[in-house]
Parts: structure tokens; C-alpha cells; sequence
């Protein structure tokens, strides 16, 4: 699979060169990771192989299968690709790679990707002694945390199709009973493929009746029944960028007890997060915000999870909406606000949306309706 990403390659890497200079960083060796994408616009998964970028304040080398060269040279502006054969040794690739960055030898500080393999790790601790170790994030994070313009636009558009595709299911109403939960997810792909949309950003969760008290309920072969509550959380992706949105909705007759007074409860704690959101405060407040609302209802005790969490090349990054977070929202951010309640063995609610935070409040990246009468 081919991906473009979007962004300023060159930019980013100069960036993260500086911050390397000014944190006194000797080195950052990426794996294939979003970090690495974020990068350099490659996109791959994890693989066994040694596909290493070597990053240093003066140079930059990618180590990688002579397999893989073609679509780097195709794919990214990166000069410097040190080529490695399946019958030869990698780890001489990645010391040429070391010794090309003046990383070799180092007795400073090396920042390695979050994700990888505990076997590259190894190698590079056996080809690097003296050098002490931290995580990407350390010149990544600040960076990756607030998106450009080029990323808001895939941002946008990922959630519009989702809300597209959410209207598309949500419509067909009455329909949906007597279907599976698995059923209804196909019904999801072929709503989200007909608006264009680049398949589902994570797995996702349809959870009708008692498995909607589940957060994270897969979908499964449970039939919809008519005043089942159902919660859809789902997305698309655009350009690497992802939807994410929580819609619940009673699919035909009348809903369980309860469930109208919980619902309001939940939407009323969502818009108390959404208001919360602005420049300035911390990601902690907002799950304050959002958190007490379904406290002061008397089931604080089956929120059973953050009020939400930050986009961007994955679906869960920072900045994480919760409790005790001081990290400060700063425009440019973009997270979910998804506060719910769980009654376990007879229903669940939860809303979503994404926001993107402005210079005095936030944007929703979704705009349909949050009420939970399908039609
Ligand atoms: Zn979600
Ligand atoms: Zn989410």
C-alpha cells in the first residue's frame, strides 16, 4: 500500500536537527513508525528487516533492504540511503550508517524510536556502548502535537467523510434490525468506500445492547434488536490522517429504562468538555470539565476511561485528555473529547468528536447530530 502523506519534510527535519543541537542530543534512530513518516513521508509497517534512519544535528542516513530503495528514492527526498542485501550482514550497514553520522563512538545521549523492536534496540546498544539512551518523543513530541495546515485539511476531510458515512448508516434506521454487529460494520465500510474515504482508522466498535457497556466491544455476531442502544465509534482515513467519532443511537422502538436520562447526562458532559477546550488550559481540566458533569449524576464510578486523547498520524497520542495532564492546549491540537457512562450487562453511551484547538476555543470536527433518535 502506497500512502501519501502531507507535510514539509525538509522542515520537520530540520527541526528535529535543531532540537537535537539544543537539547545536547548525540543522535535519533527512527524504525518504520509514524514517527518515521512524519518525518520523511515513507510509510511501512514494522517489519524484521533493518530499515533505520539514523538522524544526527549534521547528517542523515537511511539504512534500509536493497528491496525497499526503489520506492524510497520514489517516495522521500532522503539522499543518503546506506543499501543492504538479505545475505549480507545489516549490522555493517547500520555501522557504515553510524560512522557516516559521526554516531559512532558516541558516549552521548541517543534518542530511539517508541515502537521499536527490542532486537534493534539490542544491536544498536552493542554497536553503541558508551551512549546513554531516551526516547524520540523528547524531539518529536512538541512537534508532532501541533498540525500544520496541510495536516488540518486531511484532518477535515477524514472527519467529513466519517460523518458521511455515519448519516449514510444511521439512515437506513429500522434496516439495521436483525443485522449482526459484524453485518453493520460491513454496512460502515461500504458507506465510508462510497464517499471516498480510505478504509477505517482502527478497528471498529459497534455495540449493540449490554456490549455497548464494553468501551472498547469489538463488533460481533450479537443481532440487532428493535430499542437496542448502539454505540458506533468509528472512522476514516485521509492522506494518513484519521476520523475518529462516538455517535449512540436507539435503532426503532423504545429504549431500556434509563437510557434517555443516561444519554443526556453523557451529552451534557460532552458539551461541558468541548466548552472546556481552549488555549491556555490544561488537558487535565478538560477531563475535569467533561468528568464532573457524570460525578455530580452519581456515576462518576462507570466513566471508566479518559475523556479523550490526541490524533494525528496515530489514533491515540498526546495530548491525552486526562486527569492530572498539565500539559497546556495550544492551537494547532487536535483531540477527542468522548466522555461516556457503562451499565454493565445492559447498555453503554458515548459521544465523540474531534476538536481542533483555535486561538479562543476549539472547532468540532464533526457535525452530526449527537441525539440518540436514529431518524
Ligand atoms: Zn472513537
Ligand atoms: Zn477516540
Amino acid at each position: 500500500m502506497t500512502m501519501a502523506i502531507p507535510g514539509d519534510f525538509t522542515a520537520r527535519t530540520e527541526q528535529v536537527q535543531a532540537r537535537l543541537t539544543d537539547r545536547n542530543v548525540a543522535g535519533l534512530v527512527l524504525f518504520p513508525s509514524p514517527n518515521l513518516s512524519y518525518l520523511t513521508g515513507f510509510v511501512e509497517e514494522p517489519m524484521e528487516r533493518h530499515l533505520l534512519l539514523v538522524v544526527t544535528p549534521a547528517a542523515i542516513r537511511m539504512v534500509a533492504p536493497t528491496m525497499y530503495v526503489e520506492q524510497l528514492n520514489a517516495e522521500t527526498d532522503l539522499e543518503h540511503i546506506i543499501a543492504w542485501a538479505d545475505a549480507d550482514d545489516p549490522l555493517d550497514a547500520v555501522q557504515a550508517a553510524l560512522t557516516e553520522t559521526e554516531l559512532a563512538n558516541t558516549d552521548g545521549r541517543v534518542l530511539l524510536d517508541e515502537t521499536m523492536f527490542a532486537r534493534f534496540v539490542v544491536d544498536l546498544q552493542g554497536l553503541l556502548p558508551d551512549a546513554s539512551y531516551g526516547l524520540a518523543g523528547e524531539v518529536l513530541e512538541d512537534l508532532r502535537i501541533i498540525k500544520d495546515d496541510a495536516e488540518l485539511t486531511a484532518l477535515r476531510e477524514a472527519a467529513s467523510i466519517t460523518d458521511a458515512a455515519w448519516m449514510d448508516v444511521r439512515d437506513r434506521g429500522d434496516e439495521l434490525i436483525g443485522k449482526t454487529e459484524q453485518e453493520v460494520v460491513y454496512v460502515l465500510r461500504d458507506a465510508i468506500d462510497a464517499h471516498g474515504g480510505d478504509g477505517f482508522s482502527f478497528e471498529p466498535i459497534v455495540g449493540s445492547g449490554p456490549n455497548g457497556a464494553k468501551p472498547h466491544h469489538r463488533s460481533g455476531d450479537r443481532v440487532i434488536e428493535a430499542g437496542d442502544p448502539v454505540v458506533f465509534d468509528f472512522g476514516t482515513v485521509v492522506d494518513g490522517y484519521p476520523g475518529d467519532q462516538t455517535r449512540t443511537v436507539v435503532i426503532g422502538g423504545e429504549p431500556p429504562a434509563d437510557f434517555e436520562e443516561v444519554h443526556a447526562i453523557v451529552h451534557e458532559a460532552f458539551q461541558a468538555g468541548i466548552e472546556a477546550v481552549e488555549p491556555g488550559v490544561t488537558a487535565g481540566s478538560v477531563d475535569v470539565a467533561a468528568r464532573s458533569v457524570i460525578e455530580d449524576a452519581g456515576y462518576g464510578d462507570v466513566f471508566l476511561h479518559r475523556t479523550g486523547h490526541g490524533v494525528g498520524l496515530e489514533v491515540h497520542e498526546p495530548p491525552y485528555i486526562v486527569g492530572g495532564n498539565d500539559r497546556i492546549l495550544e492551537p494547532g491540537m487536535v483531540h477527542s473529547v468522548e466522555p461516556g457512562i457503562y451499565l454493565e450487562g445492559r447498555f453503554g453511551v458515548r459521544i465523540e468528536d474531534l476538536v481542533v484547538v483555535t486561538e479562543d476555543g476549539c472547532e468540532q470536527l464533526n457535525a452530526t447530530s449527537r441525539d440518540w433518535r436514529s431518524r
